[in-house]
């Protein structure tokens, strides 16, 4: 209770999981010691055209495989490691990663299709940031094309800052999405400004639509002022047919969610990949 007072980022964790303090420490500790390549994986959402119903893209989300602890998600980790700059190295990592399972992919023979990786603030507002992907991507040798960065709201605290290091990373090939969107209570400024690719509606938007006339006008806003400013449109949270017939008749681009997969380790990606065309 004490810790409520005057820690902030202890008082959002206690609100939000129900951690205790010293289960806080425990993670922090934790994290400190853990082996990033051995303790960490990489789940992979598949994220649906909704012209074809194929898979043409899919989210890495990282997973934390602690030997006693199990295996324990990003919502009740990430922000320890940017409270304590591991998500530096964390971060590194996992771009890393993800452009050696495209190399494997490519190398496979499968089809081609993008990945996205989501960045946190403090990774993004790195001073060495920009040129540890230029130099991630140039070592492994793969097309940046396909690779997406998702953003969130959050970044927009310094527009002017977030937009140079935006076309910067732009300059290298790679795509930028602003995830969570509509979720950041930011002003909409930054959407003439940034050079962006795609936005990401947020789930919490998403998983009344059809039923709340309230969330289909929020959706359907959200996907009208997207194309208007040229930017194409990704549904997060998807889980029911209605919601992608609704969707659908929004003319949303993409659309991502347990409805058509959860995220998968990367083989039983492969597997679904195939799939998803023919059950749809
Ligand atoms: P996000 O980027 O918004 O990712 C989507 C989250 O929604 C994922 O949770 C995914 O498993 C979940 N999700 C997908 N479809 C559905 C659905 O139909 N219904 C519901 N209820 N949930 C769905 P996950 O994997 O636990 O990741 C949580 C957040 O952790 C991510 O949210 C992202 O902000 C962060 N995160 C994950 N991996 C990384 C990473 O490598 N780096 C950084 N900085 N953050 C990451
Ligand atoms: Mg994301
Ligand atoms: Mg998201
Ligand atoms: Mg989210």
């Amino acid at each position: 209770e004490a810790k409520k007072e005057g820690r902030n980022n202890y008082q959002f964790y206690n609100e939000k999981f129900d951690f205790q303090s010293s289960d806080l420490f425990l993670l922090e500790t934790e994290l400190r010691k853990a082996d990033i390549s051995k303790h960490f994986k990489l789940h992979f959402q598949p994220i649906v055209d909704l012209k074809t119903n194929a898979a043409t893209s899919a989210e890495a989300l990282i997973r934390w495989q602690h030997p006693e602890l199990g295996l324990i998600s990003p919502e009740k980790f990430i922000k320890i490691a940017e409270d304590t700059g591991l998500i530096i190295p964390i971060g590194e990592w996992v771009l890393r990663k993800v452009c050696q399972e495209l190399k494997a992919r490519q190398e496979r023979g499968l089809s081609p299709m993008n990945f996205s990786v989501n960045l946190s603030l403090r990774q993004f507002f790195d001073s060495s940031f920009v040129s540890t992907v230029a130099s991630i991507l140039t070592e492994e040798g793969i097309n940046p094309a396909y690779i997406t960065l998702e953003i969130t709201e959050s970044m927009t605290m310094d527009v002017e800052k977030a937009t140079q290091i935006l076309y910067q990373l732009k300059d290298l090939g790679v795509e930028i999405s602003i995830d969570d969107f509509g979720t950041g209570y930011s002003s909409l400024q930054y959407l003439q400004k940034f050079p962006i690719d795609y936005l990401k509606i947020d789930k919490s938007f998403i998983q009344n639509i059809g039923e709340n006339m309230d969330d289909c006008s929020i959706a359907s806003t959200i996907i009208v002022m997207a194309h208007n400013l040229g930017l194409k449109v990704i549904a997060e949270g998807v889980e029911t047919e209605e919601q992608v017939s609704v969707l659908k008749g929004m003319n949303c681009e993409k659309a991502q969610g347990y409805y058509y997969s959860k995220p998968l380790p990367l083989n039983e990606l492969h597997l679904i990949e195939s799939d998803l065309g023919s059950w749809l």
